[in-house]
């Protein structure tokens, strides 16, 4: 299969999904994932539409994205894990951190930033002690801390799902980023609109348990090798 028709299954299960959801496709934004992906193949799946782009490593990015700098209105997302020594890198090269996950991340941020950036939260919902993201009995003093920030512009709360994908197990780690995110909201008197969740594998549950953002790398770019 080529990249046009996957990207056309793609919609068509975004599509599918949303119907069951009743929600609006066009409420769901696309984070086209290029991690390992060469330039040329980003720029085609530029061509079918796309213009965020998910990076997951900053060595990767910086090689990449000066190479991309000639399409217009594109935005770079970091959905991987930021070690606090290349943070002076990412504010320069993304236009959204995802993976915030700590006092001490946000706060070199806050000292690193060239005026004001987007990012999420991250949040460990599945509770895989591997896994990245802050607990979620913790989100809430680091979204206390974050508003306290004056560089970083906190538009919502992002999860990587549990591995491997089983409905009853996928939809309770994106409900519960759903429910951090409503008690957020009542008890900072804020919107948080952005919920980042969902992936090639489990975005159907995603959607269905109101994700806003769903990262997409191998159903538009194929296999990673
Ligand atoms: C790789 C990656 C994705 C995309 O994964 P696919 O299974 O290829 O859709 C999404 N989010 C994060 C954080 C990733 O690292």
């Amino acid at each position: 299969m080529n990249m046009e028709e996957r990207v056309k299954r793609l919609r068509e299960k975004i599509s599918v999904f949303c119907e069951k959801a009743h929600r609006n496709p066009d409420d769901i934004i696309v984070v086209a994932v290029t991690k390992t992906v060469r330039p040329e193949r980003i720029e085609e799946a530029y061509r079918l539409g796309f213009n965020i782009f998910g990076e997951n490593k900053v060595q990767e990015a910086r090689e990449k994205i000066p190479q991309l700098s000639h399409l217009k209105n594109v935005k770079w997302h970091l959905i991987g894990h930021l070690q606090r020594n290349k943070v002076k890198y990412a504010v320069k090269l993304f236009d959204m951190i995802q993976s915030v996950d700590s006092f001490a991340l946000a706060d070199e941020i806050e000292k690193r930033a060239i005026g004001k950036i987007d990012i999420l939260i991250e949040v460990n919902t599945s509770k895989e002690p591997q896994k990245h993201g802050i607990p979620p009995s913790e989100a809430f003093n680091l979204v206390e801390h974050i508003l306290n920030l004056d560089n970083l512009n906190l538009k919502g709360f992002m999860t990587v799902g549990p591995y491997p994908v089983e409905e009853k197990k996928t939809r309770e780690s994106f409900a519960l980023l759903r429910e951090i995110r409503d008690k957020a909201e009542t008890l900072f008197g804020l919107k948080f609109p952005v919920l980042s969740m969902g992936m090639t594998e489990d975005f159907k549950y995603a959607i269905l348990e109101g994700s806003t953002m769903i990262r997409i790398g191998r159903a538009i770019f194929g296999e990673r090798y």
